[in-house]
């Protein structure tokens, strides 16, 4: 165990204003800009991938997280999901397979992270905005943590997603329109009610549970990173998240290199793919979203500037693909690989086709499909 902490306190995206780790955050106080926790590396340098904890759990790097050594922290056991390799899509193809969490989605690392640094910092009730999978997740953590929790829904999302949030307690509200609207609510009841708002970027305490994914699949490949990360873009959350913890590993060298990303979006809300093909500095709102794949039905994403700085360091792709082409894929997944996807994790593996034909990636480079999330909430969708 480090004797102190490599989480140093956070600091804005925008004017690199900082602030010190033990106050409750959400934006900048300066600017209203997005805020990141500083993990300085060197103190993490000083441990080796020989002697890392043990807990079956994305906990086992905490030392990479925004937590000191003696936080209580709130578990279900979310992170150390398997790496296999997929057969059926003609390539060097590997997916971290994020259904296994415990709500059926990768939004369990961000909750669980969020919600052991809320509760320690003292916060009784939250809400959010959610398309519905990060509700679940949240709605669970807090129960877990007794803190009250209300989510804002699109009256679309998915029944199972609002059911869930019901059975655990939440107080659930149905929002015309999209996220963006259930957004705009979520934050007026937080400012009347003083709750805190733990909706994405939102509060900076999500992103670096996801980036959790990264230092999994650099371990379980050996700590040799893949060629390609192939991530389906909404909020874009785990895509920073990862980008980061890849950044930290290289730099404490872990890795020798960091991978290439793919941003996928749903040709009908595709708003990151269009901001960055055109080589613009943020992302410009998406008029009438429409797709099946609703976690990726995010028409502006706050993070845009962070998400596009991210994808570019990278030197990444952005694609869209059809909901016929995801829909496509959610049955090969099942069909040849045992794999139940929800639309929006189906979105990666629609890319593939393209990815390969249009030899942008060549067949033998090692390719990391994140799988977000189980089809088991979006069954009727199918
Ligand atoms: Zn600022």
């Amino acid at each position: 165990m480090i004797q102190q902490g490599a989480f140093q306190g956070l600091k804005c995206t925008e004017c690199h204003a900082r602030y010190p780790k033990d106050e409750i955050l959400q934006k900048c106080r300066k600017c209203a800009g997005l805020l990141d926790t500083i993990i300085n590396p060197e103190i993490l340098s000083e441990k080796s991938t020989g002697n890392l904890d043990r807990s079956p759990s994305m906990w086992k790097f905490r030392d990479f997280l925004p937590v000191d050594a003696t936080d209580k922290i709130v578990s279900a056991g979310e992170g150390d999901t398997p790496l296999r390799k997929l057969n059926s899509f003609q390539g060097n193809v590997w997916v971290k397979d994020e259904t296994r969490n415990p709500t059926g989605t990768f939004k369990d690392r961000g909750a669980s992270l969020a919600v052991t640094t809320l509760s320690k910092l003292g916060v009784k009730d939250l809400v959010l905005s959610s398309e519905g999978n990060a509700g679940c997740s949240f709605v669970l953590y807090s129960h877990l943590a007794d803190i009250d929790c209300s989510v804002f829904l699109p009256r679309q999302a998915n029944p199972a997603k609002v059911e869930l949030s019901r059975k655990l307690g939440a107080t659930v509200t149905l929002v015309d329109g999209t996220i963006t609207d259930a957004g705009r609510q979520a934050e007026a009841v937080a400012n009347r009610e003083g709750s805190y708002n733990a909706s994405t970027f939102v509060t900076p305490y999500r992103h670096d549970g996801k980036g959790t994914m990264a230092l999994e699949i650099c371990e379980q490949l050996g700590w040799r990173p893949p060629d390609w990360i192939v991530y389906p873009l909404g909020g874009g959350v785990g895509l920073v998240g990862m980008w980061k913890m890849f950044s930290i590993l290289e730099k404490i060298e872990w890795v020798k290199k960091r991978p290439r990303f793919v941003a996928v979006q749903p040709a009908g809300c595709a708003p990151v793919v269009r901001a960055y093909n055109s080589k613009k500095e943020d992302v410009d709102e998406w008029k009438n979203p429409e797709t099946i794949a609703f976690g990726l039905r995010i028409p502006k994403p706050l993070a845009g500037k962070w998400i596009l700085r991210s994808l570019r360091e990278s030197d990444g792709i952005a694609l869209s693909v059809t909901d016929e082409e995801i829909r496509k894929s959610m049955g090969q997944a099942l069909k040849a690989e045992g794999l139940l996807l929800e639309p929006s994790s189906a979105a990666t593996l629609a890319a593939l086709p393209y990815l390969y034909g249009e030899k942008m990636i060549d067949r033998s480079e090692e390719v990391v499909v994140i799988a977000t999330g189980s089809g088991l909430k979006t069954l009727e969708q199918f």
